[in-house]
Formats: structure tokens, sequence, C-alpha cells
């Protein structure tokens, strides 16, 4: 036998035991029986081999519920079929008689069937659905039952009378129609893990027995026969089907719920039949007239509030649809401004931004873009904290909001540069000066009165630009700005973009110079006043660039720190100085400099490596470190996070820390008490130069009285002047630095003046 014949024994002997009685049925119409029960005997046997397949459908963890129902409504469908066989031939006469024991069984079956799909959790939830099942359900019912009433028990009264089994047997029809309706509404739901085809068969299974049953009236004359004898077995061979339909399925997701179709066609094929049925009865017996008047009318009943409640249905989810897309569109508005604002200032973003400016140049319009970033922004996020530098950003954000106007798009980039776009129509020098001095006034933030200044870059839209290159060049500007001291506008020019990639060459031509011998430090005297005697020099580092000649570290100190090469650079500065200072001391003595002064960068501060790098260079050198200075800028240790706590491990290996161009930037006097420090050096600016009037002087005057009182020496940077030396000896000062005692010299220049210096004093 091949192997499929063995998969699918059971369903095949099921058929046969159909076929078995469907032809026994057939000769019995024309063949009386002399052994009825003959024709009994299949149906317990296709009732256990439906439960055996429904037991072995229940294995499959996703159906198990469903199919253990299907198994327990099995065993009575089985017990069932003994009854029946029983009520039929078991008195001395063959009788068409069904039991209510009989019925009991049967309707069991059907209400098991029934419960098992109704907890099939894909279908019916709400109230208005199980309303909805309830009103289909009735109407089957009332059609159904009045079908099987026109087309059998009515013509049968002699059946009825005779089997009492009317009653019973319409009542079993309706519900097995009632359950062939679910069936279909299942099948038509979804039924979860149910494979949908088990479904259809067993929709298509139900009817068919129920059909078949309706045959009984027909077979009166023949009491041998049962209309049973082929609605059981068509009922059991359907349940044997489906349950292996689902069984051999396996595991497959489950289809996804088909949205239930709003309108459906059972209530007006409900109202159709019973209008046919109303028509054919005619008006002979006035009795069944008023009957199926009455099924008509209840029926019509019935699918008007169906319907109603489909139409107040559709108005509630046309309601919630509405509601869903309301909100579907607030969201919408909700991320489009999010992805074109920025959360912080509400101001237009980056994003917007280039939109906006591409919109302009597609017009082939003329326009001005200013890029405008706050000058020391970091200072103040860093010393009064993050909260602090947001508010800042806000103020900054609704001052340029009001200077700009209704033409004037402002955006923000991020950190704390925005972005001006003005047309081109615009006087934009007077409204850049306002952003200037608006952006630039004091702003009270959390009781903290904080300065700021912009500095602003200003281009203007060529034809062919693309919002990148308008940024870049507003960018380049606003650098250019920057380097002029910031506070300030700069128009872009191409001379600076010139001037970058010049500075681009130069900062790799730097790196290359260190290791080609072109770098060289310089000393120059730092001396005691009046008598100019030397106690001391600052390494000051040159380049001799083979093309351009000497240049200072202005030019390329700068270039060294943005790139980060400063790190690298300072460290051989450092190694130099040591090399030098022990070299005097060892050659020189009692004469050799008491102080070497070497600048250091904030970088080199930010890096924790530096004191160790220190601490080591001066115990391999021997080098006493009260000898060596650190020279830095306020700014650095404003700049670099580490600093302060890096210059308090410095001054604890013994060295001395120079508060370098005091005065030049944010000066705070709260440094000095964070800041070890052991000098201040003045500078020049309020030496010589522009600063040189009145209000330099006070500020020399005052410098001192303070350095005095934190006993911290001050060094006067810059002195070029006999004059500017004799005013600031009687101010109070007592070292000095300058053109007027000697310029940055080589070592062994710097060695001659002590000579001549020390014999002077001899
Ligand atoms: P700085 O530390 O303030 O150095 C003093 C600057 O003033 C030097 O300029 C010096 O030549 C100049 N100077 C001294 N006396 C006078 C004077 O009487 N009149 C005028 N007009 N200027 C005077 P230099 O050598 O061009 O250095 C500029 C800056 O470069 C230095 O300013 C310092 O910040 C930085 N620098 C120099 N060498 C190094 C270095 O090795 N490392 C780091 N990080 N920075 C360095
Ligand atoms: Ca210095
Ligand atoms: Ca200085």
């Amino acid at each position: 036998m091949p192997r499929w014949f063995w998969a699918h024994a059971v369903e095949l002997a099921g058929a046969v035991l159909v076929a078995a009685n469907l032809v026994w049925v057939l000769v019995g119409l024309e063949h009386e029986w002399s052994y009825p029960v003959i024709g009994w005997l299949t149906l317990p046997v296709g009732g256990a081999l439906a439960t055996y397949a429904c037991w072995k459908a229940a294995r499959d963890p996703r159906t198990r519920r469903f199919w253990r129902h299907f198994t327990l409504a099995g065993v009575f469908f089985t017990a069932g079929t003994v009854g029946n066989t029983i009520d039929a031939v078991g008195g001395p006469q063959p009788s068409q008689l069904i039991s209510p024991v009989t019925v009991g069984f049967y309707l069991a079956v059907l209400a098991l069937v029934l419960w098992a799909l109704l907890r099939l959790p894909s279908w019916q939830r709400s109230r208005a659905d199980w309303t909805r099942f309830g009103l289909d359900a009735l109407m089957v019912l009332i059609t159904v039952g009045a079908i099987v009433w026109h087309l059998t028990l009515r013509d049968h009264q002699r059946w009825v009378t005779q089997t009492g089994s009317a009653a019973s047997m319409l009542a079993i029809m309706l519900v097995a129609c009632l359950g062939t309706a679910t069936f279909v509404k299942v099948g038509f739901a979804g039924a979860g893990g149910l494979d949908r085809r088990a479904i259809h068969i067993l929709a298509g299974g139900c009817a068919l027995s129920s059909a078949l049953g309706g045959l009984s009236p027909f077979l009166s004359p023949l009491p041998y026969l049962s209309s049973s004898l082929l609605a059981v077995p068509v009922a059991a061979l359907t349940i044997n089907l489906a349950a292996h339909r689902h069984a051999r399925s396996g595991p497959r997701v489950p289809a996804a719920r088909r949205p239930t179709r709003k309108i459906t066609i059972l209530p007006y094929v409900a109202v159709a039949v019973t209008d046919v049925l109303l028509l054919s009865t005619g008006t002979g017996d006035p009795v069944e007239t008023t009957a199926m008047q009455i099924v008509a009318v209840a029926l019509t009943a019935l699918v008007v509030v169906r319907q109603i409640l489909a139409l107040r249905d559709n108005q509630r989810l046309l309601g919630t649809v509405d509601a869903h897309l309301d909100e579907l569109h607030r969201y919408q508005d909700k991320l489009t401004h999010q992805a074109t604002h920025d959360s912080l200032t509400g101001l237009v973003n980056r994003a917007m931004l280039e939109r906006h400016v591409e919109g302009l140049l597609a017009d082939g319009a003329r326009f001005h873009v200013a890029l405008l970033d706050l000058d020391d922004f970091k200072v103040v996020n860093d010393r009064l904290g993050h909260h602090v530098g947001d508010q800042l950003i806000n103020v900054t954000a609704r001052r340029l909001a009001e200077i700009a106007g209704e033409r004037t798009l402002v955006a923000r980039l991020g950190g704390d540069e925005f972005t001006l776009v003005l047309p081109g129509s615009e006087d934009v020098e007077i409204l850049l000066a306002r952003v200037i001095e608006t952006v630039g006034a004091p702003a009270d933030l959390d009781g903290q009165v904080v300065l700021t200044a912009a500095s602003v870059g200003v281009t203007t839209s060529r034809p062919g630009d693309v919002p990148a290159e308008l940024l870049r060049r507003a960018d380049v500007a606003m650098y250019a700005a920057k380097s002029a001291g910031g506070g300030v506008r700069h128009w872009f020019d191409p001379a600076m973009d010139e001037a970058a990639d010049d500075a681009a060459r130069l900062a790799a031509e730097l790196r290359r110079a260190l290791p080609e011998g072109q770098l060289f430090p310089l000393y120059q005297p730092i001396i005691a006043l009046p008598g100019g005697e030397p106690i001391g020099a600052e390494v000051l580092l040159r380049w001799q660039h083979p093309d351009r000649g000497l240049l200072g570290p202005d030019t390329f100190i700068p270039l060294a720190e943005a790139n980060g090469f400063i790190v690298e650079l300072g460290r051989w500065v450092l190694e130099q100085a040591v090399r030098q200072a022990v070299e005097w001391r060892d050659r020189l003595g009692d004469r050799a400099p008491k102080r070497i002064s070497v600048n250091v960068s904030a970088r080199q501060l930010e890096d924790p490596r530096f004191v160790d790098q220190v601490a080591a260079l001066l115990a391999e050198s021997g080098l006493a470190p009260e000898i060596l200075m650190l020279e830095v800028t306020e700014t650095a240790v404003l700049a670099a996070d580490l600093a302060v706590e890096q210059l308090h491990r410095l001054k604890a290996l013994g060295l001395r820390i120079a508060l370098d161009d005091f005065g030049t930037g944010h000066s705070s006097l709260s440094l000095l008490m964070d800041c070890p420090v052991d000098v201040l050096k003045v500078d020049k600016s309020f030496v010589s130069g522009a600063t040189a009037g009145r209000a330099g002087a006070i500020i020399v005057n005052n410098l001192i009285g303070f350095t005095d009182d934190f006993g911290i020496d001050a060094v006067a940077e810059g002195v070029e002047t006999a004059a500017q030396a004799a005013r600031l000896h009687e101010a109070g000062y007592r070292f000095a630095q300058g053109y007027l005692f000697g310029r940055p010299m080589s070592a062994a220049a710097l060695e001659d003046l002590l000579t001549v210096t020390a014999s002077a004093a001899a």
C-alpha cells in the first residue's frame, strides 16, 4: 500500500461509510431491507473516526482548545448515533421517531461546536459585533425555519403526527443552520490559527447534512429508512475531513483578519427568500398566509434594525476616522516643525535655512547671508554652566528676531552660531551695526549680568551659488572678524580664501619644520627696575622659513594650536629651555639667569600627561624646578578643562606660574584666587601704545596695588622707552621686559648681556 493511502486512511474510511450508506438508502427506495440495522451500523463508526481525527488535530498548540471542544463534541456525536440507532431499530418495528435523549446528544454537539467557534480569539469582540451576530443568527433561524416548514413539514402533517419528531428535527436543523452561518462568518472574519479551508469544509458539511436532515418527511412511507442515515455520516465525514485538513496545514502565520464587510448581503437574501415564500403560499390557506406575513414582517423589522445599526456604525467609524486624520495632521505638523526648527530657540534650523536659501537662489534673487557667532561663548558656558549658556543663546535668538523684522530670516545653525538672510534691498550695514550693538548689550541671566560680543561675517549671493558655498563664505568672513578681535562684522573678501589656503599650507610645512631644524628659540631678558639687570629670560620661538624668511610666533603658533601640533612643539620648546638652563647653570654658575620663562598653550594644559612630562624632564636634567616658570594666558586657563588642577600640580612640583597678557582677556580677578599664580605679566597694551593714556595709567597703578596684596610679582611687558620704565618704577613695578632692555635674542647674545651687566655691577 502506498504511504499516501495510510496517511489518508481515516478520511478514506469515513468517505467509504458515506458512500455505503448512500447506496443503502438509494437501494432502499426501491427495495425493502429486511435487516434495517445494518444501515445504522456505519453511524457510530463514522462518529468514532471523526472523534479520533479531532483528537489528533488537538495536538496543534495554537488551536488546541478548539479541537478539544470538537473532540468532546465527537464523543457526544457518537453517543447520539447510538441513541439514533436504538430509536430507529431498537423496537419491534423500525421507526422514524427521534427520542429526546438522541435530540439532546445532537443538540449538545451543536452547542459545543457553536461554543468552540464563538470562543475563537479572532473575531467578534465588541458589543456591537455581538448584536450584529445575534441579529444575523435570528434572521438565519427565521428564514431557514420558514423554508423548512414550507418545503417539508407543511405537506407532511401525517408524518409529523405519526413520528412526533417534527419539533426535534426542526430544532436540530435550525441549530445546524446556525452552525453553518457561524462557520461562514468565521471563515470570513479569519479564524486565528485555524485553517481557513477546514472552516469552509465544516460550513459546507454542516449545510449539507442539515439539508439532508430535511428529507425525513419524504421518507415517511419507508420506515426502515431515515434521513439520519445520510445526514449523520455526512456530518461525521465533514468533521473528519476538516480535522485532517487542519492537522496537515502545518504551522503557519494566521492570515491577517480581513476587514469585516460592513454591508453583508445576508439580510437581503433573507428578505428575498421570505418574499418568494410569501408569494408562493398563494391565498389558499389564510393561516399559512398570516404566518408567512408575520415572518416577512419580523424579518423586515430585523433587517431595518440591522441597517440602522450598520448606519450608526458607519457614522461612528467616520467620526473616528476624522479624529484620527486630525490627529495625524497635527502630528505631521509637529514633525514638520521639529524637522525645520531648532528646539531650544524655536528659530528656523539649518535644514530649513538651506531650503529657504535654495528658493531665493532659484528665483535669482540678490540677498546677503550673515553668520553671527558669539565671542567667548565657551567661557560663559564653562564658567557659569550650561543652563546660563542656553539662556544666553535664547536671549540672543530673541534679540535677533526682534531686530530682523519680517523680511529677514533668522536661523540657528547650532551652538552659538546664528544666520541672517537679508534681502538685497535692505541696508545691511545699518542692520548689522544694530545687531552687533544689541547682541553685545549686557544680558541679565539668572541674576548674573553677562557681557558678550558677536562676530559677524557677511557675504552677498552670486549667480550660480549653492547654500553651502554661501554659508562657507560667511563663515570665512566671520573668522576674519573673530581674528580681528571680535565684536565686529567683516565682509567676505576673496583674499580671505587665499589667506585660508595659505594658512593650511603653512600649517603643513610647520610639521616638517621641526625635524628639519627650521625652528629655534630666542631669549628676551626680564630685568629688574630701575637698574635693568637681567634676572631671567622668556623663551620666544622663531621659524626660519626657507621661502618666507624669519617668521614670528604670531604667524604659526595659532596654526599649531588649531591642529594640535602645539602639544609636540610645546614639549620641544620646553626641552630646549631646560637644556639651555642646565648649560648656563653649569657654565655660568652665579651669572646664569635665575628664571627661564616658557609659554604654554591651552592645548598643552588640556593634555593630562603634561604635568608628568614636565616632572620627568626636570628629573632627567637635574634642573632646580624653581628656575622654570610657565606662562599661561587667562584665556588658556579658562578654555582648558583641567587647567586649574594641572597648575596646582605643577606648582606642587616647585615650578613657578605666570599669568600672561593680564588685562587683555576676560579678566576676572577670581581667577587669581583659583590659580596658584606667582607672577602677573601686565600686557604691553597698558604699558605702551593705544591705552597708554589716562585709563592705561590707572590700570597699571591699580594692578600693582593688588599684586602686592596677593603677594604676586608683577612684570610690565613691552617697555620701549626710558620714560615708561621710569613711570612704571614710580608706580611700584620692580620687574619689566621690553625692547628698551633687550629684544628677543640668541642664547649667546643673552650670555653677552649677562656678562656685560655683571661686569658693570662689579
Ligand atoms: P608673549 O608671551 O606676550 O611674548 C611677548 C611678546 O612681546 C613677544 O613677541 C615679544 O617679542 C614682544 N615684545 C617684547 N618686548 C616688546 C616691546 O618692547 N615692544 C613690542 N611691541 N613687543 C615686545 P613674539 O616673540 O612675537 O611672541 C608673540 C607671542 O607668541 C608671545 O606673546 C607668546 O604668546 C607666543 N609664543 C612665543 N613663543 C611661544 C612658545 O614657545 N610657545 C607658545 N605657546 N607660545 C609662544
Ligand atoms: Ca609670554
Ligand atoms: Ca605677554
